[in-house]
């Protein structure tokens, strides 16, 4: 309500050629490099003043943009396999607890964990460790949906946020998962190995306080899938 940012389009694509800011007749006014400013046409490195806030304009794809940009990269994926992190990934479950409840939607986790992953690490080298936690992270990420959110939670540990999934859905994608890991050894050096993963499926319930109670359960299924034998899914 203090002002608007609006798209300049001078040629026919989609994509602004710059912005303009409208100061939309605020009582303390909205100012461009510390000079009050009702209209400017804004450049790269502006510094923008409304109310309190003070902002500094980027244009996209200039160097500074995509400096920032890669800061963010860095701060929430995992360096090893590309996937969020265990921040990035708490924050996406944070937001879809809230909208699932709010609108009553289903919304479902799995946590996987790889069986004797240790043995591995043993028998043929941290580097292959490394390996099969990439090929595993890959295989995860190819074969859910796009708006699911694919997480290392840390060591040989995945989560996969499924909004818009019940129970039931969710448990057949783990098995799907499951299966399809017991049916791709893992290459390292020529020497296929096969993996196995356990996982624990948990679907939002109404009496949720919050999103870790959801993590926490697919936590706790995932331990007696374990405990039950391994590559299996408990749900
Ligand atoms: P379980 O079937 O009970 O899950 O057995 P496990 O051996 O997989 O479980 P445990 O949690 O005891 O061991 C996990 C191992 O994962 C310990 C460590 O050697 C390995 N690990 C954790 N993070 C990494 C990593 O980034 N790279 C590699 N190569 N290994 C890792
Ligand atoms: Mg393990
Ligand atoms: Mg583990």
């Amino acid at each position: 309500r203090h002002c608007r940012f609006e798209p300049l389009s001078l040629s026919d694509d989609d994509l602004p050629d710059a912005w303009r800011i409208i100061d939309l007749g605020s009582t303390n006014g909205t100012f461009v490099n510390d000079r009050s400013a009702p209209a400017a046409v804004l450049t790269h490195g502006d510094r923008v003043q409304f109310g309190r806030n003070i902002c500094k304009f980027l244009a996209g794809g200039h160097v500074e943009s995509a400096y920032y940009e890669e800061i963010h990269r860095l701060v929430t994926t995992d360096g090893l396999t590309g996937l969020s992190n265990r921040r990035s990934f708490e924050e996406a479950l944070g937001r879809e607890f809230h909208r699932a409840q709010r609108y009553r939607r289903p919304l479902a986790v799995i946590m996987l964990d790889i069986d004797h992953f240790k043995r591995l690490n043993d028998t043929l080298g941290h580097l292959a460790g490394d390996a099969g936690l990439r090929q595993l992270g890959a295989l995860i990420r190819g074969n859910v949906r796009r708006d699911d959110s694919v997480g290392r939670l840390g060591g040989e540990e995945f989560a996969i946020l499924l909004p818009e999934i019940d129970h039931a859905g969710a448990m057949r994608v783990a098995d799907k998962i499951r299966e399809l890991v017991r049916d791709t050894p893992f290459q390292y050096e020529g020497t296929p190995t096969p993996i196995t993963v356990s996982a624990g499926v948990a679907t939002l319930r109404e009496q949720d306080a919050a999103p870790l109670d959801l993590l926490g359960r697919a936590d706790e299924l995932l331990f007696a899938a374990k405990r039950a034998g391994r590559d299996q899914v408990r749900g």
